[in-house]
């Protein structure tokens, strides 16, 4: 793992307009473990006029000459597996299994599948007297969180590149170094210079600069609710084109008719993984009233196993610790039941939060309705279907979800649901499936076919 002391704008390694830089930290022991470039307006200006100059080129280039970069890129990505699992680690502080198997191979498959629907997917259609091509949407600018690091970038530059966009990247702070490897693979690959450019730097320095650069046609923003909004309100004033994958609070609905221990045990899994830091993470369990105390004890038994510094990670940073175990505080305040874990910081070195289980949560607290981007679980109780749809669908947010009970029954509830994304007792991950959110949630759908049509424009001509 080496920091480059520099962004990668039109092909190559350049410096920065200013010297400022961002320390990365390794949440799991504190240390430094490299710098990177804060990059501002003057760099990011410079980033999108080399995307620009690169654009009429790539957007020329044909769909099988995209698909063999990017399938150069995936195999670039596989080599460095090892390497990106390691900054992963370093960076993020994941456990070593959970880097290599969820923050390396799944990007890896979503960059695969970008290189096969480069080449199959079909960008020329006849309608009637019509022929419909589907056109690049032109420069993108492309923001991106550090919960899953290399997952978030390709999620946005395999599609943008697929669709024949051009692109800067602006990584998130505290994982820039995961983002610097991904420059080396894409220049690796051989990709035209300015196609690809990395902007490391701040987000309300370089972040906001891109996001209002008038020369980027689309940004394509996932992160907080907080900073999409102001990411979707500057793209409104100057009608562009905007993507954004936010927040969530997603229910994990359990159905009378549900194998309760496995709906309970995958449940608590699914928080837990990396440290609760999933914007789809099923932080809300929904039990019947009948088999409540079943469940809780159930989910304390199965959120034992994580023991923090082994099984479970630290959060990415001071901020984010403080921030959990500040959610954690206010449930104990508004009177929940601590039923495992607690605010005090498990391990001396480290951000860490203790895996943490709520009962007797009611919709109206806070930690029912908050995004806590934490391992916390809150364990509410319903009345029938009808509260427990109530519940389910009852916060601002509408990104991911579960349900749990025989397959006809799980499939009518879960059609009920205002969220983007349901797994049916227990799901699997597809990387062709649409992800995104309802509601506050988001606006547009990443992966797949779906995450293409975010990049294309479309243009009709009549005969
Ligand atoms: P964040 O919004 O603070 O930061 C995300 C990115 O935006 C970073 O690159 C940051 O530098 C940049 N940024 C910050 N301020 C900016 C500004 N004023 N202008 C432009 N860019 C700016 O979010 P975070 O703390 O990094 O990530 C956690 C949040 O992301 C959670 O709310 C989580 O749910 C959400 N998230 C959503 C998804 C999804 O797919 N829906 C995925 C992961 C994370």
């Amino acid at each position: 793992m080496k920091a480059h002391d520099a962004l990668y704008i039109g092909g190559e390694w350049r410096p920065a307009a200013s010297t400022e830089s961002i320390a990365v930290l390794n949440p799991a022991d504190e240390q430094v473990i490299g710098h990177v470039p804060a990059g501002t307006a003057e760099d990011v200006d410079a980033a999108v006029r080399a995307a620009r100059a690169a654009l009429p080129g790539w957007a020329a280039t044909r769909p099988a000459e995209r698909a063999a970069l990017l399938g150069a890129l995936r195999d670039g990505l596989r080599e460095r597996a090892e390497d990106i699992a390691a900054t992963v680690t370093a960076e993020l502080g994941a456990p070593a299994k959970l880097a290599s198997a969820v923050h390396t191979e799944l990007p890896i498959a979503v960059a695969a599948s970008y290189a096969e629907l480069a080449a199959t997917h079909s960008f020329v259609e006849e309608i009637g007297n019509s022929v419909v091509y589907a056109e690049p949407v032109g420069v993108v600018g492309a923001i991106t969180p550090w919960n899953y690091p290399l997952h978030q970038i390709v999620a946005k530059v395999a599609p943008a590149l697929a669709a024949g966009c051009t692109l800067v990247l602006k990584p998130a702070e505290d994982t820039p170094l995961t983002a610097q490897l991904f420059a080396e693979a894409v220049d690796a690959a051989g990709f035209p210079a300015g196609v690809f450019n990395l902007v490391t730097g701040l987000g309300p320095v370089a972040g906001q600069a891109l996001a209002e650069h008038a020369d980027v046609d689309l940004v394509s923003f996932t992160g907080s609710t907080a900073v999409g909004r102001r990411i979707g309100a500057l793209a409104g004033g100057a009608v562009k084109r905007v993507a954004l994958e936010l927040g969530g609070k997603s229910a994990n609905v359990i159905l009378p008719s549900a194998d309760l221990a496995k709906a309970v045990s995958v449940g608590i899994a699914n928080v837990m993984s990396n440290s609760g830091q999933t914007c789809s993470a099923w932080t809300r369990m929904l039990v019947p009233a009948e088999r409540y105390e079943e469940a809780v004890e159930l989910a304390a038994e199965a959120v034992a196993k994580y023991v923090p510094g082994e099984r479970i990670g630290p959060l990415v940073s001071a901020v984010q610790q403080a921030r959990v175990r500040g959610y954690i505080e206010q449930g104990i305040a508004e009177g929940a039941r601590l039923v495992a874990g607690g605010p005090e910081a498990p391990l001396e070195t480290g951000y860490y939060v203790a895996p943490t289980v709520f009962a007797d949560v009611t919709p109206e607290m806070t930690i029912a309705q908050e995004e806590i981007f934490g391992p916390v679980v809150s364990i509410l109780r319903y009345e029938g279907e009808e509260e427990a749809l109530a519940l389910a669908n009852g916060t601002v947010y509408g990104l991911g979800g579960a349900v749990w009970g025989e397959r006809n029954e799980a499939v009518a509830f879960a059609r009920r649901m205002d969220t983007g994304q349901v797994d049916i007792n227990g799901g699997r991950f597809n990387p062709l499936a649409p992800f995104g959110g309802y509601k506050q949630s988001g606006v547009g759908r990443e992966l797949g076919t779906h995450g293409l049509a975010e990049y294309l424009q479309t243009k009709s001509l009549q005969f």
